[in-house]
């Protein structure tokens, strides 16, 4: 089923959101452009004339109850997103009169699934090298489906419209959709964007295709840099795996961070580029500082040269010029993770110069899809975000879409 098609006249729907938006110390949402994000979807069940179980997790409570997560505290603010009066289950588990209550029009919000284990399904407290690990996993996964089973009970028809979790298999994800025919269970708006985003990048690659991955780690990015090795013309790789790459090459990289462990790997890589005949680009110089922090001493060094004491924290010059050439000329652009610690003002300059490039070859045409929490977080930094043709709310889930991987939340509802 689509939701286009649905009439939710008079039917419950259950909605799995993302509404993991993140906090301050009091309890307010300083980002909410998850709950913007969902909105398409919740009001056109309730312009439908249905009523609206709402479901999400928040952070990770890792079984237990935790006020800091508690989703009532953005009940208030869910309600100002729809414009009309949201109740709120603070038992997720324990819904049935508050939801068999909701009449055409209503809200329920109900509190963060992962306050139950059931929700991710991974046994507790126990080990994975523990022998009685299997048959706890087994039980958990019992329990998961009973979960479900009561999720799936509040409602007529299940909506999954949260794409962020959608390559796990948890109850509210992916289970529930189990306790629901296909004419009854659907992708919401936001998740069929993200779907024909990917498909786009997959299917319809204009070329020259380019990735740039950056971020913290090589080790977190393997899987899908060996899978774009067989898609893209070129692929930029930026940010702290640039001194695993340096290091592995026999370069000198002060203190800055590498995966000592990954040294063999960056170089079968670099060798693998080679046989595909995919055009690597890794930064030749960078910003190296004195400090971890925004008001460390900074000088411009090669990567492959930086003093003792010194670590490199983002993309120099040369490097931020060698990128924006290459992505200018790309049809398709694939952006995941910073090239520097953008979190520093002092050093963003080269996460801003891969923006700037992007935006420059999307108004020349190119489709450019820009995912991944760090990303995402950047683009808006810059106030770039409608100005490339794809910003996606997942981070894991989008790499496993573009690594080919089947998505448990999207299979549970499409087969
Ligand atoms: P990831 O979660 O792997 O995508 O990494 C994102 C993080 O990588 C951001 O918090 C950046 O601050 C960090 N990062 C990027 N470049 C560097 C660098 N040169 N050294 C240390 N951290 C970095």
């Amino acid at each position: 089923m689509t939701i286009d098609k649905y009439n939710f006249a008079g039917k419950k729907a259950i909605v799995r959101v993302d509404f993991n938006v993140p906090l301050d110390e009091n309890g307010k949402i300083t980002d909410d452009t998850r709950i913007r994000g969902a909105l398409p979807t919740l009001k056109k069940i309730l312009a439908d004339g249905g009523s609206l179980i709402i479901m999400s997790h928040m952070g990770k409570p890792k079984g237990k109850v935790n006020m800091k997560l508690s989703l009532g505290q953005i009940k208030d603010a869910v309600a100002a997103a729809l414009g009309v009066d949201v109740k709120f289950a603070p038992d997720c588990a324990k819904a049935t009169d508050a939801a068999a209550a909701l009449k055409p029009g209503e809200v329920l919000l109900l509190e963060n699934l992962r306050f139950y284990p059931e929700e991710e399904g991974k046994p507790v407290g126990i080990d994975k090298d523990d022998p009685a690990y299997d048959a706890a996993k087994k039980e958990m996964k019992e329990r998961q489906k009973e979960f479900a089973k009561t999720l799936a009970s509040y409602a007529d028809c299940y909506v999954n419209d949260a794409f962020g979790t959608a390559h796990r298999r948890h109850a509210s994800t992916a289970v529930v959709a189990d306790y629901f025919d296909k004419d009854n269970k659907m992708l919401g708006y936001l998740m069929e964007k993200e779907v024909n985003a990917v498909n786009n990048i997959l299917s319809n690659i204009k070329r020259p295709f380019t990735a740039i991955m950056g971020g913290s780690k090589v080790s977190t990015k393997i899987g899908i840099i060996e899978n774009l090795m067989d898609k893209v013309d070129n692929l930029i790789l930026c940010g702290g795996m640039t001194y695993t790459f340096a290091k592995a090459q026999g370069g000198k990289i002060g203190k800055s961070i590498v995966e000592d462990d990954k040294l063999d790997l960056a170089l079968d890589i670099i060798k693998k580029a080679k046989e595909k005949g995919v055009n690597l680009v890794l930064g030749t110089d960078c910003v190296a500082a004195d400090d971890f922090s925004n008001d460390a001493h900074t000088q411009i060094v090669p990567a492959n040269d930086i003093p003792d004491g010194w670590e490199g924290l983002d993309a120099g010059p040369e490097t931020r010029k060698a990128f924006a050439e290459v992505i200018k000329t790309a049809k398709t652009i694939l952006w995941n993770g910073p090239a520097g610690v953008f979190e520093f003002d002092n050093f963003t300059a080269g996460s801003r110069a891969i923006a700037d490039a992007i935006v420059e070859a999307t108004a020349n045409g190119a489709f450019s899809l820009v995912g991944g929490g760090d990303s995402v977080a950047c683009v808006n930094k810059f106030g770039l975000a409608d100005k490339v043709s794809y910003v996606s709310t997942g981070g894991g889930a989008l790499l496993e879409a573009i690594e080919g991987k089947v998505l448990p939340g999207i299979a549970a509802i499409q087969g």
